[in-house]
């Protein structure tokens, strides 16, 4: 790993632009609290001149055939995945995930994401006949995106791929605390001969580029993953113009063991959801429900699951856990278990292990003994930590489910796949894995109630970067 990235510039219009007098960023690496290099940090000129860059791209690409699109995001995803071990080390350095985690999980997603839009976009009706109209979907514009740090490429990927692949050219605002992903992408873009003020970054806070990029007169649909409390201000000033708003937000998941589940592998799978990536992933599955029966003998076993997860550096291949994303992320995590504890939650296990002694560091965390209306089981933590609650037939196990503000993801567990089936359909929720239902990056990705609006991710990713034409003959 190199250990420091020294980079001052934004990329807009297929060229690196660094501002006469521009302000710098220091990236800090989670796992010691160093600083590791800079980012940029632009203001409203640099949205501008981007969106001016991606207007102008605009007729070109739009103009494209799908099939020039598909060899284009091809391109952009070899290029990228020229980068593997880059991204890997960049990806460690940021966000403090584990090494193996890193290599497994974050560039395969990101690479999955791409790979899969390539193929999508091939076989995407654009164009259908509904009795005596011709109905177009055509690429709605310029896209804003706005993306979170928590899995930093597999984000970019998801939004950026989809626009790509409607036709969109696109003004990328990564998140402060993960830039070098952000740049390793440009690269990759530059390599796959993308044309210039097709895809654009500006980097810089929320604050002053996000908030200008989303409200861009020439921005025609934003695309937004982060806090629900965010998101809804994005989604007033969308409002504001009319202007089409896509939100991927928060999530409170709930996994539901029903009676005849297997209750080992519910407990093991829900652990792993609600800890990898420390907890910081949106669709995890943080609320582990079980019968009133099992409860006690589940919390039990999560607790001995957690208790044996190593947390610690995130360059050693046998650590689960890395630290969490920031110094204020942790704080936020402690508060809320220190809040369930004086409300009189259980939580296990207790304290045991040695954490480093530098670096923003979470012990995993099981809660029981709370209440499905408590804060901790109500409230995205965004750390690793799992609720278990307790029901007494399968009504109540659907209305603990369905009652938080979210509704972005879920699972269900049972020894018959069928009535596990026939439970998801009750969740009101955006997906749902049925005994550990595998990953697909074709499946539309988003959420119900307040976890979103829009989808991502495979055709209903491409279709929500379109608007719809209908031509009667
Ligand atoms: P935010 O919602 O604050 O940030 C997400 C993105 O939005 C970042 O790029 C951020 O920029 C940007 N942003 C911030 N303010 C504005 C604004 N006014 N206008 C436009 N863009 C803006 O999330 P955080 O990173 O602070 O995380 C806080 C909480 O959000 C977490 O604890 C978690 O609950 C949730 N979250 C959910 C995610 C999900 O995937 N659903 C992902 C990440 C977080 P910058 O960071 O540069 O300020």
């Amino acid at each position: 790993m190199s250990g420091s990235w020294k980079r001052s510039e934004h990329f807009i219009d297929g060229d690196w632009y660094t501002p006469a007098a521009g302000e710098l960023l220091a990236i800090e690496n989670p796992a010691t609290g160093e600083s590791i290099g800079t980012a940029a940090r632009g203001g409203r000129e640099e949205v501008d001149l981007a969106v001016e860059a991606a207007t102008r791209a605009w007729p070109g690409w739009s103009a494209t055939s799908p099939a020039q699109r598909a060899e284009a995001l091809g391109a952009l995803r070899d290029a990228l995945g020229a980068r593997s071990k880059e991204l890997v080390d960049l990806t460690v350095a940021e966000l403090g995930v584990p090494v193996t985690f890193a290599e497994n999980v974050h560039v395969p997603l990101a690479l999955g994401d791409l790979d899969a839009f390539t193929r999508d976009v091939r076989d995407f009706p654009f164009e259908e006949r509904i009795g005596n109209s011709l109905v177009l979907k055509e690429s709605a514009g310029v896209a804003g995106c706005v993306t979170p740090w928590n899995y930093p490429l597999h984000q970019m990927a998801a939004k950026v791929g989809a626009a790509l692949a409607a036709g969109c050219t696109v003004v990328l605002k990564p998140a402060e605390l993960t830039p070098l992903a952000a740049y390793a992408l440009a690269e990759a873009a530059c390599d796959a001969g993308l044309p210039p003020g097709v895809f654009n970054v500006v980097f810089g806070s929320g604050r002053v580029v996000g908030d200008a990029l989303t409200r861009s007169p020439g921005v025609d649909v934003v695309s937004f993953t982060g806090s629900t409390a965010v998101g809804t201000s994005v989604a007033e000033v969308a409002a504001g113009d009319v202007r089409r708003c896509l939100l991927e937000l928060g999530g409170k998941s709930a996994s539901v063991a029903l009676p005849d589940a297997d209750f080992e592998a519910a407990t093991r799978w829900t652990v792993r959801s609600a800890t990898v990536n420390s907890g910081q992933t949106c669709s995890a599955c943080t609320r582990l429900i079980v019968p009133r029966s099992n409860h006690a003998d589940v919390v039990a076993y999560a607790g001995e699951l957690a208790a044996g997860l190593r947390v610690g550096d995130p360059l050693d291949a046998t650590t689960d856990l890395g630290p969490v994303v920031s110094a204020r992320q942790r704080e936020t995590i402690l508060g809320f278990v220190e809040r369930a504890v004086a409300n009189g939650a259980r939580v296990e296990p207790a304290g045991t292990g040695d954490l480093p002694d530098r670096g923003h560091y979470v012990r995993p965390a099981v809660v029981s003994g709370t209440h499905p209306f408590s804060e901790i089981a109500q409230e995205e933590v965004f750390g690793p930590v799992l609720v278990v609650l307790a029901y007494d037939d399968e009504d109540e196990a659907a209305a603990i489910a369905n009652s938080t503000r979210y509704g972005l993801s879920g699972a269900v567990w049972s020894a018959d796949a069928g009535r596990a089936t026939t439970f998801a359909r009750r969740l009101r929720t955006g997906q749902v894995d049925v005994n550990g239902g595998q990953w697909n990056f074709s499946a539309p990705f988003g959420g119900y109630k307040q976890s979103g609006t829009g989808r991502e991710l495979g055709p209903h990713g491409i279709a929500d970067f379109c608007e719809i034409k209908s031509i009667q003959l």
